[in-house]
């Protein structure tokens, strides 16, 4: 079973560079890999499918509805770092 957290959302873009904001990529790659897992016949869920803001505490419990808190979960956290700094991890499910 696949969970995917498209990064971000909402009043917190992410970081941005070359026209490119990251909330609204991650939101596009996660909503495609969402689209390929159902078509595989993957067991997935996303837990943002729209620019909204999700506060961390929310993200995680968001995560752990889905599906439980469950050995058998894959968590795909999306995040497009513009490199150097620090990761956006929010989650350790
Ligand atoms: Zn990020």
């Amino acid at each position: 079973m696949i969970v995917i957290d498209a990064g971000h959302g909402g009043s917190d873009p992410g970081t941005s560079g070359n026209g490119i904001v990251e909330k609204d990529l991650a939101l596009n790659i996660a909503q495609y890999l969402y689209r390929r897992f159902n078509e595989l016949g993957v067991p997935v869920k996303i837990i943002r499918n729209s620019d909204e803001t999700i506060t961390p505490d929310e993200r995680v419990k968001r995560i752990l509805d889905a599906y439980g808190n469950n050995p058998d979960v894959v968590v795909l956290s999306n995040h497009l770092n513009a490199g150097g700094g620090d990761g956006h991890c929010v989650t350790n499910v």
